[in-house]
């Protein structure tokens, strides 16, 4: 019987360069190195040493103050910095011959024509919207292939995005846009609500630890419940902890009562028009 095959096997000896190394590289690379991607075939690079010195310690990865240098070294480009900082990270690489690179932006927004434009050059580019629960390999991310990109491509992406969660491919551009607004950015909204809930618990007489305990056991519980039960739906599901004139019952009618779905939407609509500002 054929052995499984590693994620050693898949990453095919692909080196992979980071060009800014915050919050979501940092995220994405903790994944991968778990997962069992060789720490000798990625490098960070980014202005400061302080964002650097911490993974070359703790992952061994290679670490750079120069993004040509990373750029040069590298089979797969992930850009990784704020979109307002993207035209310049890209004018900058105009000077590598990127033909033979796959380049992965996750910006935010920022469109795959006007990285080309920058660049002035079209390699294979693919727009990645990752989230930062990445960082435990409970990514979700939405990914959206150029016309450039081949399926070899693809698949070498799949892995990567993979090794920190699970993957979903767009068929089209603008739907990024929407990505962003339910997965990468959605963690922050289901932060700043398990925050209230605490907070209302230690108002109402709860230890902090305890409440923190309880509210994050229970959102991570009702989404791996949604999960492993595809064929309830979420309204099923609902109705399942909602018994008539209960306690349930009383705050979701708090919730309704107040506008909650329409305020999520609105929510969610703000993220898109933003990400749309960003393009
Ligand atoms: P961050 O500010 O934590 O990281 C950006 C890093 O880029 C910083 O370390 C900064 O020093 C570095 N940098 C600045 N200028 C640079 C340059 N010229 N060359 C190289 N590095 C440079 O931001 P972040 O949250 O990691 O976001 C990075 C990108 O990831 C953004 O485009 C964002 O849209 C996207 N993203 C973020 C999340 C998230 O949850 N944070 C989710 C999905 C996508």
């Amino acid at each position: 019987e054929p052995s499984p095959l590693t994620i050693t096997d898949i990453s095919q000896g692909q080196k992979i360069a980071f060009i800014g190394c915050g919050n979501m590289a940092k995220a994405i690379i903790n994944g991968l190195v778990a997962s069992g991607w060789p720490a000798k075939q990625i490098i960070a690079s980014n202005p400061s040493n302080d964002k650097l010195i911490p993974l070359a310690n703790q992952l061994a990865i290679a670490t750079t103050n120069n993004n040509l240098e990373a750029a040069g070294f590298a089979d797969i480009i992930i850009l990784a910095v704020k979109p307002q900082k993207l035209t310049q990270v890209c004018q900058q690489l105009a000077k590598v011959d990127l033909s033979k690179k796959l380049l992965i932006s996750v910006a935010a927004g920022y469109k795959s024509e006007k990285i080309a434009e920058h660049l002035g050059q079209t390699p294979p580019i693919i727009r990645a919207m990752p989230n930062t629960p990445a960082f435990i390999q409970c990514g979700a991310s939405g990914l959206f292939a150029t016309s450039q990109v081949n399926e070899q491509h693809k698949n070498i992406t799949v892995s990567i995005f993979e090794a920190v969660g699970k993957i979903s491919w767009v068929s089209a551009e603008s739907h990024m846009d929407v990505v962003t607004a339910i997965a990468g950015s959605s963690p922050a909204y289901i932060f700043l609500m398990m925050q209230a809930m605490i907070e209302q618990a230690v108002e109402l007489g709860l230890e902090q630890q305890q409440a923190f305990t309880l509210v994050t056991q229970a959102v991570s519980g009702a989404a791996q419940l949604a999960q492993a039960t595809p064929e309830k739906s979420l309204d099923t599901l609902r109705k399942e902890v909602t018994s008539p004139g209960g306690t349930t019952a009383a705050a979701i009618t708090s919730l309704i009562g107040n506008q909650f779905e329409s305020i999520v939407k609105q929510a969610v609509t703000a993220s898109v028009k933003r990400g749309q500002e960003l393009g």
